[in-house]
């Protein structure tokens, strides 16, 4: 039985009619940049998240380095953001020309570790990027009141959290601005590069809307410099298609995911996921820590199922930024996660016999090591 890590097909065989008509659509009126479906989409999810505006950009990456750049974040400025993320989410702080300041995880939840934020805030700090990692928030109250006390801007980052909720509230909601990214492999996925900011702050969104389209709300009056991140229309078809089905789908992982913990639970060397009873959790990603994670891997891969790693290198310890002077044991939760965390196959159609084949790889490999 073969298990891809993500299975993208799936999705697109059961929707295939809407889809292709509405590129097709597209084509055919060969309206690619702009345009009424990229209106549509930025309406649509503005209201699904309950926030008055979405800018509609040309990546999850994009959106975060709009973001800060037009919250006024530069060189001389410090922001605080988790040690264990997809390089995104620091090294946009680093194009803005400000300084990324990594803060460690919680050991539980894998979130930022809130203790630790404030022995991290210096007179230079100017935001704090909380991401809400593999799909589960991050602790947002508490994110808050922190901001609040020190006068801090705050961005989340919810590439990995379309429609999870904190304490009944929605993602995105929570700060001066929200960035999600439609990556193909994310939750709600594009058919390529998309992505989005979200926010109430209605001055901010004109900012990002005129930086993301060159600087220009409206043609050749270029009111700063900018950049072109646009989202395409092409993209926006898509994601019009599939935006209503994302609660659905978000629920179908949440299912995987409790059968998944259900069927791990007994297997000693492994350790399944914890959820904040503050969150729900969406589940972008299935995140199981395992003993002797690289040998488990490969054995998987020998039987043709398909897992990732989020992530193998924490942030600090990437070369990237050696250059901060951090060290493994400034972060170690993050530095010991990195070589123990595994992401097992996750998306809405899994199905339960596929789960049970993991399940049961995952025993047999332990069984097989236990006599070596
Ligand atoms: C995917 C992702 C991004 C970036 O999104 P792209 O659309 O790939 O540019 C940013 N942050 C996190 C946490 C992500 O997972």
């Amino acid at each position: 039985m073969k298990i891809p890590f993500v299975d993208l097909s799936a999705q697109y065989n059961r929707h295939k009619e809407a889809i292709d008509k509405s590129v097709n659509r597209i084509i055919r009126n060969a309206s690619f940049v702009g345009g009424p479906e990229i209106k549509a989409f930025e309406s649509a999810f503005a209201e699904a998240n309950g926030v008055k505006n979405c800018i509609a950009v040309a990546n999850g990456t994009d959106a975060i380095y709009i973001t800060l750049k037009m919250l006024g974040i530069g060189p001389g400025d410090e922001v605080i953001t988790t040690a264990l993320s997809w390089i995104s989410t620091s090294e946009t702080i680093s194009q803005t020309g400000a300084k990324p300041v990594f803060v460690d995880i919680n050991p539980n939840d894998y979130t930022i570790n809130t203790e630790l934020i404030e022995s991290k805030i210096t007179a230079h700090t100017k935001a704090i990027i909380p991401v809400h990692l593999y799909g589960q928030p991050a602790e947002m109250r508490k994110i808050n009141s922190i901001c609040n006390k020190h006068n801090l801007l705050l961005i989340e980052d919810c590439a990995q959290a379309h429609f999870a909720h904190y304490q009944g509230q929605i993602v995105g909601s929570f700060g001066d601005a929200a960035t999600f990214s439609f990556y193909p492999g994310k939750n709600l996925g594009a058919y390529g590069d998309a992505g989005a900011i979200l926010t109430n702050n209605n001055e901010l969104a004109n900012k990002c809307r005129m930086y993301a389209n060159h600087g220009a709300l409206v043609k050749h009056h270029h009111m700063m410099e900018g950049i072109n991140s646009r989202m395409d229309s092409l993209q926006a078809a898509i994601l019009n298609v599939k935006l209503p089905f994302i609660n659905e789908w978000n629920d179908k992982r949440r299912q995987n995911a409790a059968y998944y913990n259900e069927i791990l639970k007994e297997i000693p060397q492994i350790k399944t996921g914890y959820v904040n009873p503050n969150t729900s959790h969406i589940y972008h990603v299935y995140c199981i820590r395992a003993e002797k994670r690289n040998a488990l891997q490969s054995f998987l891969s020998k039987h043709e199922i398909q897992t990732a790693i989020h992530y193998p290198i924490a942030l600090p310890n990437m070369p990237a930024y050696s250059y901060l002077g951090n060290l493994p044991d400034d972060f170690p939760v993050a530095s010991n996660y990195q070589d123990t965390i595994l992401s097992l196959p996750m998306y809405p159609e899994l199905r339960t016999e596929q789960m049970l084949f993991v399940a049961q790889q995952i025993k047999e490999f332990y069984k097989l090591a236990n006599f070596n």
